[in-house]
């Protein structure tokens, strides 16, 4: 079973929203490039601006801002992702408030993706060895929000009709997820994933850094027991269509 089979045809288009750059290679980054094989267009919004993304003394949040910018685009072409819009807030201190709704709403109606790409935003903490990021569950939250009630209510942001983002409801929502149901295959796609992880050099993910692809991998290995394929990426899905509309117009 490929990537995006389980509805009969592929997705045509896919809108990946995450806190930090090099989140969506690590959440999605084999389901990514197995999409975009198989001609799905698919767009990034990252929502921080990466700044807090180094401990080193006398690094700066300014001098990280463009690092960052410019690795995320690197890894974006690697995946071959179509476009990458970064909203800007700042990394550490996201909010979900009405400017964070605002900005990814905009870019859901902009976008229209088939498909809603997001971290699970209820996740406290991943087994015993990682304290999930205040940040991703923002991010999630964020696109929960976009989901319902934002992006398809003509009554939210009315701001945006006059920039001519007409309301859009969102098909399908997947969700990075420990509690996944659906499993995407990356078994032929690993290996971009990895090299995807590589362009964040600021992060440690290149050459000095091979554990971090190492964890990746192991990671992936995990989920492809799981999902019955040696690797995979394992989503939450949410199929959001109208079931009236579905069979007045099958889809
Ligand atoms: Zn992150």
């Amino acid at each position: 079973m490929a990537a995006g089979t389980l509805f009969g045809v592929g997705f045509a288009s896919a809108l990946v929203i995450f806190a930090h750059p090099d989140d969506a290679e690590f959440m999605c980054g084999g389901t990514v490039a197995s999409w975009v094989n198989e001609g799905t267009e698919v767009h990034y919004c990252v929502v921080t601006d990466g700044s807090a993304g180094s401990n080193e003394p006398g690094m700066t949040r300014e001098v990280m801002v463009p690092i960052r910018e410019r690795e995320q685009r690197a890894a974006a072409e690697v995946l071959g992702v179509r476009s990458v819009s970064f909203l800007g807030f700042v990394d550490g201190e996201l909010q979900v408030d009405l400017e964070t709704r605002r900005a990814v709403t905009r870019v859901v109606r902009r976008v229209r993706p088939e498909v809603l790409v997001a971290p699970d935003p209820s996740r406290l903490w991943f087994a015993n060895r990682y304290i999930n990021h205040w940040d991703h569950k923002q991010a999630g939250t964020l696109a929960l929000c976009a989901v319902m009630p934002d992006a398809p209510s003509r009554p939210q942001f009315p701001e945006l009709l006059e920039e001519g983002l007409e309301p859009f409801e969102i098909p399908h929502l997947w969700l990075a997820s420990e509690d996944a149901d659906t499993y995407v295959d990356i078994s032929k796609t690993l290996d971009t994933k990895l090299e995807s992880l590589r362009a964040h050099e600021s992060q440690g993910t290149a050459d000095a850094a091979e554990w971090v692809r190492e964890r990746a991998r192991e990671r992936a290995r995990e989920l492809g027991e799981e999902g019955g394929f040696e690797y995979a990426e394992g989503f939450k899905t949410f199929d959001l269509r109208d079931e009236d509309v579905d069979m007045a117009e099958p889809v």
